[in-house]
């Protein structure tokens, strides 16, 4: 049977991105427990990395741990942030950069599409520079691979003990619209990494029952928000001024919203 890791980011006092009262480490857990009970439905052995709100080390121990466990391939759920800049959606998944099979990867891509929420598959070096890896849709194999050492702790590790470790970005919880095409249909992004790694590992995947609505968005549920409104200006340029001024002072999530009224 396949082995997959199943990392959920965060955790304890490591609460990693914030905003608007939804935290990184909750999401991550929902996530990475949702995953694990379908894997195992579907035959795979899973190992959840983190199973409640503890904090079980960082990320290059997490990727010891993945190292010592040897599984035939490792997740690690997370939640992006732009810091400030609210713009970027979709999700991203980061390889290890001498990683050749893109098999989960083209999968995963594929099934996050379909939700419209995919952004880009990367790699990235301890010096920090970006990657991007395309894939090859006949030979599902990255069209390059690179020699450099993995920035990410989670990634190097697991990939000096021969394990590759995916890093999954599943979405931008400071963008509004990408937060909640996650939350409205939450189940259909833990399907679609159990449909992707399905599909890679050959097992052959079945729906759970209670999940046959799973690709109609589930309606909105209602929360209270208290949005911190700093001014309405008539000139556009005087509300830019605001929003920049705003955003040097490190403010995350400003934007201008139009409100017409009548005069
Ligand atoms: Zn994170």
């Amino acid at each position: 049977m396949p082995y997959i890791v199943v990392d959920a980011g965060h955790g304890g006092w490591d609460n990693g991105a914030h905003y608007n009262g939804h935290r990184e480490k909750d999401i991550t857990l929902r996530v990475a427990t949702k995953v694990t009970k379908r894997l195992r439905e579907i035959g795979f052995t899973v190992t959840q990395l983190r199973t409640d709100d503890t904090y079980v080390g960082n990320a290059s121990a997490r990727g010891r741990q993945i190292a010592e466990l040897q599984p035939n391939l490792a997740i690690s759920i997370h939640v992006n942030s732009s810091g400030g800049e609210g713009k970027l959606r979709g999700a991203e998944i980061y390889v290890p950069l001498a990683e050749d099979s893109a098999r989960f990867e083209y999968y995963l891509q594929e099934e996050l599409s379909h939700l419209n929420a995919f952004r880009e598959i990367y790699s990235r070096a301890y010096t920090g520079e970006f990657y991007d890896r395309h894939i090859n849709p006949q030979t599902l194999r990255f069209t390059q691979t690179y020699s450099y050492t993995d920035y990410y702790g989670i990634i190097r590790e697991a990939w000096r003990g021969g394990v590759s470790c995916d890093i999954i970005e599943m979405f931008y919880l400071d963008n509004e619209g990408d937060l909640y095409t996650f939350l409205n249909q939450e189940d259909a992004y833990v399907e679609a990494i159990v449909v992707a790694l399905s599909k890679a590992f050959n097992m052959n995947y079945e729906r759970e029952a209670r999940h046959e609505v799973v690709d109609r968005p589930e309606p909105l549920k209602t929360e209270t928000y208290y949005r911190v409104v700093c001014g309405s200006y008539s000139d556009l340029n005087e509300a830019k001024k605001v929003q920049q001024a705003l955003a040097r002072a490190n403010y995350p999530g400003v934007w201008i919203q139009p409100v017409e009224t009548k005069r």
